[in-house]
């Protein structure tokens, strides 16, 4: 039996897909030779990459709308400065709503003036800044969809005329969007597509071109556009997963379909954490809350080691919460099910009757 995987990242991802994925490590389409064994160049891989990058601009409703889609190596990591590289001439607008927001912020300064324009950071990052101002000169406005660690999530984004970045790293393919309203998005593999060691760039082609200086080869969007991402040799296996994760999600009924089961996902967990005395939600305005990670904390430590020892003996995985807020986060991506959660919901009833 499975484990109920409610890991933060890496994390589920969907049993077809990985049994899929692993008759490929062996044979790959007949061929008689391993995914990870074949020329990148090949017919067959080249097919893979290309049907990868169509059906996240197909998912995304920006199918021939002037974005292109890249799948790069270097983790959203590397997305924080490749972004400030490629778009920041003199000053740049960040929203600041957790730690990977800052480290963005931090990448983003060694390029130009940055202007953070609000911050949770006073509160331990458990809201969403709202009423903001985005200065009219800048470059862009780089926000994050979904702050993992937190638990917190944009529901809403700012009607801007700026460039809109946005970091969807833990939230893509999760939520109907109007994707079009953004000018580049990214998200690392390793949450709702694939594994980790590949990272989804979509950028609208019209925003580049505007920066002054030069930018190495391997840090310029322009080249991996070029080379229809194929400039060095690519993630071979997570650009597959991915793909066969995409096409999961295609088949399952897209981004509206998986939308519905999140959102009975997230209203089930949130439920039972405000109904049940023993937990607290960590996020304090229930608007901000994350349909991907829910974060929460038992209201007497008492009965920690109870609650550990019961939802380790259920078949849970993946329940302790980042080290800089403590407690539990409940990871529900795209790929764990309603099921999953219900196991969780009925660990936690069973810890209030016997508490
Ligand atoms: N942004 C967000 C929202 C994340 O959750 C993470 C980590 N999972 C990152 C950026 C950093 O990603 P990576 O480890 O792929 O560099």
């Amino acid at each position: 039996m499975k484990k109920h995987n409610f890991s933060a990242g890496p994390c589920i991802l969907p049993q077809s897909v990985l049994k899929k994925a692993s008759e490929a490590v062996i044979n790959f389409n007949g061929l008689d030779l391993s995914l990870i064994e074949i020329s990148h160049r090949s017919k067959d891989f080249v097919e893979v990459m290309d049907s990868a990058r169509a059906l996240a601009l197909e998912h995304l409703g920006l199918h021939n709308k002037g974005y292109q889609a890249l799948f790069l190596q270097g983790g959203a990591s590397m997305e924080f400065l490749m972004v400030a590289y490629n778009l920041l001439e003199k000053k740049a607008a960040y929203l600041n709503t957790g730690t990977w927001a800052d480290k963005a912020i931090k990448e983003a300064k060694l390029f130009g003036e940055i202007v953070e324009v609000a911050s949770s950071k006073d509160q331990n990052f458990n809201y969403i800044p709202k009423n903001y101002s985005i200065p009219a000169d800048a470059d862009y406005f780089h926000c994050t969809s979904n702050n993992t660690i937190f638990g917190t999530q944009l529901k809403r984004f700012p009607e801007t005329d700026a460039t809109l970045v946005c970091d969807m790293s833990s939230d893509i393919f999760s939520r109907v969007l109007d994707f079009s309203k953004f000018d580049l998005i990214y998200a690392g593999a390793q949450k709702n597509m694939g594994p980790a060691g590949t990272t989804l760039v979509v950028i609208k082609e019209s925003i580049l071109g505007r920066v002054s200086r030069a930018i190495p080869s391997m840090l310029d969007y322009k080249v991996h556009i070029a080379k229809e991402s194929m400039f060095n040799t690519p993630a071979v296996f997570p650009v597959y997963v991915s793909m066969l994760t995409l096409q999961w999600l295609k088949d399952m009924g897209g981004i509206p379909a998986i939308e519905k089961i999140n959102n009975q996902k997230a209203d089930l967990l949130y439920s039972e954490i405000d109904r049940n005395p023993l937990f607290k939600g960590f996020v304090t305005e229930n608007q901000d809350r994350s349909n991907m990670n829910a974060t929460f904390n038992l209201t007497n430590e008492a009965v920690k080691d109870s609650f550990d020892a019961m939802w380790k003996e259920a078949g849970i995985n993946g329940l302790n919460g980042h080290r800089s807020v403590g407690g539990y986060r409940a990871s529900m991506y795209n790929a764990l099910p309603l099921e999953s959660v219900q196991v969780l919901v009925d660990v936690m009833k069973e810890l209030e009757r016997k508490s």
